[in-house]
């Protein structure tokens, strides 16, 4: 039997982000912790929307849409702005 997702002393991470539903990768653990999102969803909404976002707002539809659009033209690494 695979035991790789029972790890008692914590509860089951979701597989998917709560806010974007995309896959969540080894990355996105701190902010799935913090924001309960994806790292991009923490980064594009949550931070800079902290104070609505800690009162329970979330990104509309079109929002989560727009954005999706946006990381498909991304690679799939990010570069520090200072080497750009
Ligand atoms: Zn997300």
């Amino acid at each position: 039997m695979s035991t790789c997702h029972s790890k008692n002393d914590r509860p089951k991470s979701p597989d998917a982000c709560p806010v974007c539903d995309v896959l969540i990768r080894s990355l996105d653990k701190q902010a799935l912790e913090y924001y309960n999102s994806c790292a991009d969803c923490a980064l594009y909404f949550a931070d800079i929307n902290k104070a609505a976002w800690d009162t329970g707002w979330r990104p509309s539809e079109q929002q989560i849409f727009a954005r999706l659009q946006k990381r498909k033209e991304e690679p799939f690494f990010y570069v520090n702005d200072k080497y750009i």
